[in-house]
């Protein structure tokens, strides 16, 4: 199960408008495959070395748990701010917060998991950035970000590029892209239609490979995120073509290592009309999805987080 874990590759969606602001909060050589080696960091505890925790403090930085420092400057001892960051992910993902990486822990760790940080702290302004708010915050675990579109860009228009890596016929990817667009149609003020004329369309989805476009994060390969996706208004959406890929359940339950188009393109698009993370396991917007795994029905919290964001408008 290790090994295939090592293999199973991460949903990556880049939700930075400002593309440097990503490129400097990553660390560069932040492995998106660091899972398997947590493996050997089970039972550590604050006082103790090991060779494999500065992965995990890399790993912890980049999603936000862990104030980023140097390169060079991450030692391989458990410190105080590793336990501290540790506890924060461990609520974050509703485990027991000891700060000791138990088993419950390291499993959660080396989930297949979304590259979006779960924890944003650049930005502050108000009614944005804010977990946990509605009427009913004991239920609700979205997270949004102050990127939005205005309310003038209600109807949107996206388009599929057309492109040789692109894993399945335009024709059979048009309705599974069309069914995660109208998933959240339905639950919020947006209206989208496809247009095959790019230069007019506000969100631009398409299948690359390694460096791509001048996307400032390149594709690693069959083993690296799946997509990554910006925040509004950049619109942009790109997802990984060395990834093995399912188009439909039948293809998703006997293609092994397959991940479903419209599972990771419906979180996505949550992250294009911008959402961020969620703690609920069940939500769409949750950081981690398995292979194989087809989840293409909004849950009440990402309901409740695309209603926050959109009904302030209407105030
Ligand atoms: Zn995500
Ligand atoms: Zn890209």
């Amino acid at each position: 199960m290790v090994s295939t874990l090592s293999f199973i590759a991460i949903l990556v969606l880049l939700v930075q408008t400002n593309c440097m602001e990503w490129a400097y909060g990553h660390n560069g050589n932040f492995h998106y495959q660091a899972g398997a080696e947590f493996l050997q960091l089970s039972g550590y505890r604050i006082g103790q070395s090991h060779e494999v925790l500065p992965s995990l403090k890399r790993y912890l930085q980049h999603f936000g748990y862990l104030d980023t420092v140097a390169d060079t400057g991450i030692s391989r001892v458990f410190d105080e701010d590793l336990e501290a960051a540790v506890k924060n992910y461990q609520l974050f993902f509703s485990l027991n917060a000891t700060g000791i990486l138990d088993t419950a822990t390291v499993h959660q760790l080396i989930q297949p998991r979304c590259g979006v940080p779960d924890i944003i702290k650049d930005l502050a302004p108000a009614k944005f950035h804010r977990i946990n708010v509605t009427r009913n915050s004991s239920s609700s675990h979205y997270s949004l970000r102050n990127k939005r579109w205005p309310p003038s860009s209600m109807r949107l228009l996206y388009n599929i590029s057309e492109n040789e890596h692109m894993p399945f016929p335009i024709a059979d990817l048009r309705p599974v892209v069309r069914e995660a667009f109208e998933t959240w149609a339905l639950y919020s003020p947006f209206d989208f239609t496809e247009t095959s004329i790019d230069r007019i369309a506000q969100l631009h989805i398409g299948f690359y490979k390694r460096q791509h476009l001048n996307c400032p994060i390149p594709f690693a390969g069959p083993n690296d995120m799946l997509a990554h996706a910006f925040y509004p208004p950049s619109g942009k959406l790109h997802i990984n073509a060395d990834i093995i890929w399912a188009i439909n359940p039948e293809i998703l339950r006997n293609t092994e290592n397959s991940y479903d188009v419209q599972s990771v393109a419906l979180h996505e698009i949550g992250h294009l009309l911008g959402l961020g993370h969620s703690t609920v396991p069940e939500a769409i917007m949750y950081p981690s999805l398995d292979s194989q795994t087809r989840k293409v029905d909004l849950h009440g919290d990402d309901i409740a987080g695309i209603n926050a964001m959109y009904d302030v408008l209407a105030d």
